[in-house]
């Protein structure tokens, strides 16, 4: 078995190409594509290739290159300057719904805060 890949996560099969998502960027190690469900005009998931379950199972150099990452994708998706959030559910009280790590990226509007 693939310990790199968990068979019944939605973010693997994205990953894998058995479920179509609209990609935007892709490499050896990461992938991103737009959020099936947008909470912005720019909505954007950033996710490691190898299944992660949480941040709390994630080293420093993929969180740093999944931030640096989602960094580029969002001067490429034209929100750098207008500004734009970077988010991580992690876990049941953080949100997480999609238990394989991301990041989200959520611009093209005023972003609230406090969040809910
Ligand atoms: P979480 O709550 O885990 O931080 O965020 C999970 C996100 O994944 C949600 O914003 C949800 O809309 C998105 N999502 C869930 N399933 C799919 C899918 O099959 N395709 C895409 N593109 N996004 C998904
Ligand atoms: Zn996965």
């Amino acid at each position: 078995m693939n310990e790199k890949v968990d068979k019944d996560c939605i973010f693997c099969k994205i990953t894998a190409g058995e479920i179509k998502a609209d990609i935007k960027y892709k490499d050896d190690k990461i992938l991103a594509f737009s959020d099936i469900n947008p909470q912005a005009p720019v909505h954007i998931l950033v996710i490691p290739r190898k299944h992660i379950a949480t941040l709390n199972e994630a080293d420093g150099d993929i969180l740093g290159y999944l931030v640096s990452a989602a960094r580029d994708i969002a001067g490429q998706e034209g929100i750098s300057e207008s500004g734009y959030r970077l988010l991580v559910n992690c876990g049941d009280m953080g949100g997480q719904e999609v238990s394989h790590l991301h990041v989200h990226i959520l611009g093209g509007r005023k972003m609230n805060w406090p969040p809910g």
